[in-house]
């Protein structure tokens, strides 16, 4: 008997149909022998609608509170999804975070997972029951709820996983599997079979939205695999796995968008030791990610520095900036310049291949698509252009690397 966790996505539960056809595969999982438990998100676009109407009673909600709203979305979803399962004739029990000490630290809106109460998952699944528990949401160790971020049941799928030892991690989404590029931007994008941690995270982490990144790092850290399907049909989707010899041979492996990109350039402070420290470890310390980072050293003693932030981020780290500025004496007040996008490519063979980058800057060139910043990761070329460039920049690359062919 084996132990399977499956998650559901918004839209495969956006409707009762869908809920009901979301607890037949569970139940279907169950009667082949297996132990079953079942991740749940908001229904539909809940998360957004309630997003939009905390926004219509407050500009810049308190994270707190929102954390609060945002969780009810997933709420809903676990009891229906009980009451389906028993509709359906099957015993099954639903669970908000709170109910299995789904512990996370209290950083409201990206909150971590700490550490999840296994027993009482593991006793209703010997007593027979299906488990059903709220993706998204967690508890602090006062019992106030937080949310894990944007598509954070990935997250609760893997962190479930990983505590109950579970066969397989089923992520059950809109589309057939990973592939080589978003489906609904480049039409010529291939489904991949199988895709290592590795490249899955840096996807992730560049813009391939179909998994959070956190999730794909609890995976790789504890072995979990992640089969990613689609709740629509039978199709055998794409295995996130441990990397393999020959998955050297595929250079590039997949590309990817990162959309609403807004560079923040911070003028004038001093170039001396222990300014970058400040400037970043403050950022950190408000819990944003900041990437593309630039300094240039000005002939008056005193530096440029330049980073990009998720356009979703500037509320937060306005405040931050603002504020650096003044004590470092910095001249000017920090600029702000939005509309940005960053291309990517991904692959694991890039660490034994040469020429990734020469081509994909050609085929930018080529497009007249100018490259503002370039990073680069052992597996990974990423470009910050225009955000209006974006989509035509994704089906180049994507094309130039032949990746809608198959291997
Ligand atoms: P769910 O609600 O099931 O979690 P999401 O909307 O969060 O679904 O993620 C699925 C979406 O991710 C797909 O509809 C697709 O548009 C997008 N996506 C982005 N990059 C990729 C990729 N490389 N492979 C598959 N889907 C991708
Ligand atoms: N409902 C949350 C969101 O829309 C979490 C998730 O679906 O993974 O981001
Ligand atoms: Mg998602």
């Amino acid at each position: 008997m084996g132990l399977i966790v499956q998650k559901f996505g918004g839209t495969s539960v956006a409707t009762p149909e869908r809920i009901h056809a979301a607890a037949r595969r569970a139940v279907a999982a169950k009667l082949a022998g297996n132990q079953v438990a079942v991740v749940v998100s908001a229904m539909g676009d809940t998360t957004d609608d309630l997003i939009a109407l905390a926004k219509k009673v407050c500009d810049n909600p308190p994270k707190r509170e929102l954390d609060q709203l945002l969780a009810t979305g997933e709420q809903q979803t676990i009891a229906l999804m009980a009451m389906a399962l028993f509709a359906q004739g099957h015993e099954a029990i639903s669970f908000t975070a709170g109910q299995i000490g789904l512990v996370t630290d209290n950083a409201f809106s990206k909150a971590r997972i700490q550490s999840i109460n296994k027993q009482r998952i593991f006793d209703q699944l010997q007593a027979g029951r299906i488990v059903i528990v709220a993706g998204f949401q967690g508890v602090t160790v006062d019992g106030d709820y937080t949310t894990l971020g944007r598509g954070g049941s990935n997250a609760t799928l893997v962190a479930l996983g990983a505590v109950l030892k579970a066969d397989v991690c089923e992520n059950y989404t809109d589309v057939d599997g990973i592939y080589t590029a978003d489906p609904r931007i480049v039409k010529t994008a291939r489904k991949v079979e199988r895709i290592s941690y590795d490249e899955m995270l840096e996807l992730a982490g560049v813009g391939a939205s179909v998994l959070q990144t956190r999730a794909v790092e609890f995976a790789k850290k504890y072995g979990v695999p992640i089969h990613v399907r689609n709740s629509q049909n039978e199709n055998e989707g794409t295995w996130i796995v441990a990397e393999t010899a020959n998955m050297e041979h595929i250079v590039v492996s997949g590309a990817a968008l990162k959309k609403d990109l807004t560079r923040v350039t911070i003028k004038n402070v001093p170039d001396r030791p222990g300014i970058a420290a400040r400037i970043f470890g403050e950022i950190a310390s408000a819990n944003i990610v900041v990437d593309d980072i630039i300094q240039n050293v000005m002939d008056d003693n005193t530096a440029n520095i330049s980073f990009t932030v998720e356009h979703g981020d500037l509320n937060d780290i306005k405040p931050v900036c603002d504020r650096l500025c003044k004590e470092l004496g910095a001249k000017t007040a920090p600029i702000y310049q939005g509309e940005l996008a960053k291309i990517s490519v991904v692959g694991v063979g890039m660490r034994v291949h040469t020429g990734v980058a020469q081509r994909m800057f050609k085929t930018l060139a080529d497009a007249k698509i100018n490259i503002q910043n370039i990073t680069t990761s052992e597996i990974k070329i990423s470009c910050i252009i225009n955000k209006e460039d974006g989509h035509r920049a994704l089906q180049l690359v994507h094309d130039a690397f032949d990746l809608g062919k198959s291997k």
